[in-house]
């Protein structure tokens, strides 16, 4: 018996035992193996993994440069470059996303906001620190905002 196989037989057994239980469902067993072959080092096959995401697992292109999604007065969507003060509810109304998958989507840290700096003063406050606060007033309302302004929240 190779060492995989012992691994192999380990997940199989403890799997078993755990599906002999009254209170265990069918996704728990998939949920479990998963996360077995996971902490044995084992690739994990796509028939087995329970958590299949809705709009795919690939990576987006986003729709404007992420170093640009974000200015003082807006912060623009990354599926579709529309400019939003706050863009949590344009993703869940439009593209069906929460937070997270958006997130996930662009590879977005959580250093990212989804809330323009302007609308949060302490979310201001921040985005100066890590470097947006080049996006001053003036130069956010004399930019693109201007052509933006009829595209906000629906
Ligand atoms: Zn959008």
């Amino acid at each position: 018996m190779t060492k995989s196989d012992s691994k192999a037989d380990l997940v199989a057994t403890v799997a078993a035992s755990y599906a002999a239980r009254p209170d265990v469902t069918a996704d728990d067993i998939v949920a479990l193996v998963s996360k077995l072959r996971r902490e044995f080092g084992e690739p994990e096959q796509g028939s087995v993994d329970a958590r299949p995401p809705a709009h795919g697992p690939v990576r987006a292109e986003p729709a404007i440069p992420i170093e640009k999604a974000v200015t003082h007065d807006k912060v623009f969507c990354l599926c579709c470059g529309k400019g939003f003060k706050m863009l949590k509810r344009h993703l869940g109304a439009e593209h069906g996303l929460t937070e997270a998958a958006y997130r996930a989507m662009f590879g977005l840290s959580e250093d990212v906001p989804l809330v323009a700096p302007s609308y949060s003063n302490r979310k201001a406050k921040y985005a100066r620190e890590v470097g947006f606060g080049k996006y001053d007033r003036g130069e956010a309302s004399a930019g693109r905002s201007e052509t933006e302004e009829n595209q906000s929240i629906s």
